[in-house]
């Protein structure tokens, strides 16, 4: 048994630190507790390399932006350098959240979505292509996604319908109505965009009507 000679408490297993107080801890080790978790290893590799080449990228973008003083044709005032940097750090927290545990597809998938949509009005704005991405490109990515929403929750085995569904609603029926009340008109994407996700709201009771219910009795404790 390995012991802390700080806390004065003994561990089982083959641990190197105190799990009190993460001082290195004296004696022979026993045989694992718990056995080797592959998956994790794998992710722990992955996730190092790709924070490295996002590091590089990001310091490659900076210095090319402000210390070489390297511009986009037509752009000569803008700093693309920040909005590199913003793209990078935007797809760094994705992958955080994806390696996160305890949050559903459902989450995951309506986090990016918000996060991307964000991160393009941003460049929009610097760029002037921001009528284009009001009107056409977010009911786009909108209807896009509440679709991919749509099929997740037909084939979900694991009692998540509702999350689906209710983020496909929600990104669908809000932002048009907010478009709606704050121009008085209605594009014809955000239109198709209402109808899509209305449509595949009322389809997905249809078809998951009772897993839906089940669902909520379960959440609600009804
Ligand atoms: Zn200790």
């Amino acid at each position: 048994m390995r012991r802390c000679p700080y806390c004065k408490v003994g561990t089982e297993g083959d641990l190197v630190k105190c799990p009190l107080c993460q001082s290195k801890l004296t004696g022979e080790a026993q045989a694992p507790c718990y056995p080797e978790f592959e998956a994790q290893k794998k992710q722990s590799v992955f996730y190092k390399i790709q924070l490295a080449v996002v590091w590089g990228l990001l310091i490659v973008g900076i210095g090319l932006d402000f210390m070489v003083g390297l511009r986009i044709p037509g752009f000569p005032d803008l700093h693309w350098g920040l909005l590199w940097a913003m793209w990078l750090f935007g797809f760094e927290f994705g992958i955080m959240r994806q390696f996160k545990p305890g949050t559903g597809s459902a989450g995951k998938v309506f986090m990016l979505g918000l996060i991307t949509l964000a991160l393009w009005c941003v460049t929009a704005h610097c760029f002037g292509f921001m009528d284009v991405t009001l009107d056409i490109v977010i009911p786009s990515a909108l209807a896009a996604t509440i679709t991919a929403n749509f099929v997740l929750a037909l084939v979900d085995k694991n009692g998540n319908s509702m999350s689906y569904l209710l983020s496909g609603f929600l990104l669908g029926v809000v932002p048009s109505l907010i478009v709606f009340f704050i121009s008085y008109k209605m594009p014809l994407a955000w239109a198709i965009c209402l109808m899509v996700s209305l449509g595949l709201f009322a389809g997905s009771i249809i078809f998951k009507g009772r897993a839906v219910a089940e669902e909520l009795k379960r959440r609600f404790h009804v």
